[in-house]
């Protein structure tokens, strides 16, 4: 039986990415054989399909580190047919055929059941970007940020991270500020519950190691000169959740928040993240994400698209959530 599925390809160096009819018998090992119905197009899909980030270790391969959909067949009890299920990244796009097809099969091992509140168009509106945020929200609060701290600061605001972190913070009664380099979407992050928006230029450019103390709790997707500003100016006590790096990889910080106001950095790998975690993660997603705010952040897509906006992540010209849908 063949199925739909964008395939990525290497010749030379370059990386190409196609529609093409595949045959089931190509699917990767695994338990489960699932009909995807959702993926979606992250920043780190972005790095997959564009090449730059080497995410890709074996061609040809089905990009896609997400995907939502229903069990066809499996053979690991834990799942039977028809239960809605979501993957998020585990070796999908790297070394496994990953989302961007009409059929997927994984091990069991990766795969999470979606909460009866969360459908699987909901699942990949959400996505790695948005189960990311939740574990740093969830990094937060394990560190004692409360609403009554003080501020939260997201950066990189008009990103997937950060909408669905503004959001979820807003719905748990965080006074929230945005940070952005994009000051047109001041509404948008405003409706998704920002109480204050500032220029990421602000942050981005070399300051001093401490600063003045502004936020009680950061999340921050941008890393590099942003994350070491962000720390400078953290308050005693504060936590800043460090998942992105969309500035840049270095971090050119002091470690006076540390020693001298007992900031604390806390680390965010969604990708290794154990299935305890992600089923925290997901269970708290379909208690705190407000899913009208979620459909505010979402552009739809067909599988055909995929690579062109793929590059546009990278560039920051992307807001919110990109959803694919696969079958068309
Ligand atoms: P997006 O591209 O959707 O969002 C990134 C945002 O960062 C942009 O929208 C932009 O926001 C801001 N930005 C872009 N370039 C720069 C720059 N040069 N300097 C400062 N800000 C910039 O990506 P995602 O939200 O999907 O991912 C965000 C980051 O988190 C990525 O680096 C990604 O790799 C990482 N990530 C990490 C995960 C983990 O497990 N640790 C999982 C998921 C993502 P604005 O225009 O509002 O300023």
């Amino acid at each position: 039986m063949t199925f739909r599925a964008l395939v990525a390809r290497k010749s030379d160096k370059t990386i190409s990415a196609s529609v093409e009819a595949m045959e089931e018998t190509e699917l990767h090992d695994g338990d489960v054989t699932i009909a995807v119905e959702w993926s979606t197009v992250n920043y780190k899909d972005g790095l997959a399909i564009s090449g730059a980030g080497n995410v890709i270790q074996t061609f040809p391969l089905i990009p896609g580190i997400d995907l939502a959909g229903t069990v066809e067949a499996s053979s690991d009890p834990r799942f039977a047919s028809g239960e809605r299920v979501v993957v998020n990244s585990w070796g999908l796009s790297q070394t496994h055929h990953g989302g961007y097809a009409e059929r997927a099969r994984v091990k069991g091992d990766w795969l999470i059941k979606l909460p009866d509140t969360i459908s699987t168009r909901h699942a990949m509106a959400i996505g790695t970007a948005g189960y990311t945020a939740m574990l740093s929200v969830l990094a937060l609060e394990h560190g004692g940020v409360t609403p009554e701290r003080g501020d939260v600061l997201v950066t990189g605001a008009s990103g997937g991270v950060g909408s669905v972190a503004i959001a979820l913070l807003s719905r748990l009664g965080y006074r929230v500020v945005a940070s952005t380099g994009r000051p047109q979407e001041e509404g948008y992050l405003r409706a998704l519950g920002a109480t204050e928006v500032i220029d990421r230029a602000t942050l981005s450019g070399p300051g001093g190691p401490l600063g003045k103390e502004r936020w009680a709790g950061a999340i921050d997707s941008v890393g590099s000169q942003t994350l070491a500003s962000v720390l400078a100016q953290t308050r005693c006590r504060g936590v800043v959740a460090a998942c992105g790096l969309a500035q840049g990889v270095d971090l050119p910080a002091t470690v006076l928040p540390f020693i001298l106001r007992n900031v604390t950095l806390a680390g965010i790998d969604s990708v290794n993240a154990p299935p305890a975690a992600r089923i925290e993660a997901w269970s708290r997603l379909a208690r705190d994400l407000d899913l009208d705010k979620l459909e505010s952040t979402v552009t739809e897509i067909g599988l055909a698209d995929v690579p062109e906006v793929a590059l546009a992540v990278l560039r920051g010209e992307v807001r919110g959530r990109t959803l694919v849908d696969v079958r068309r």
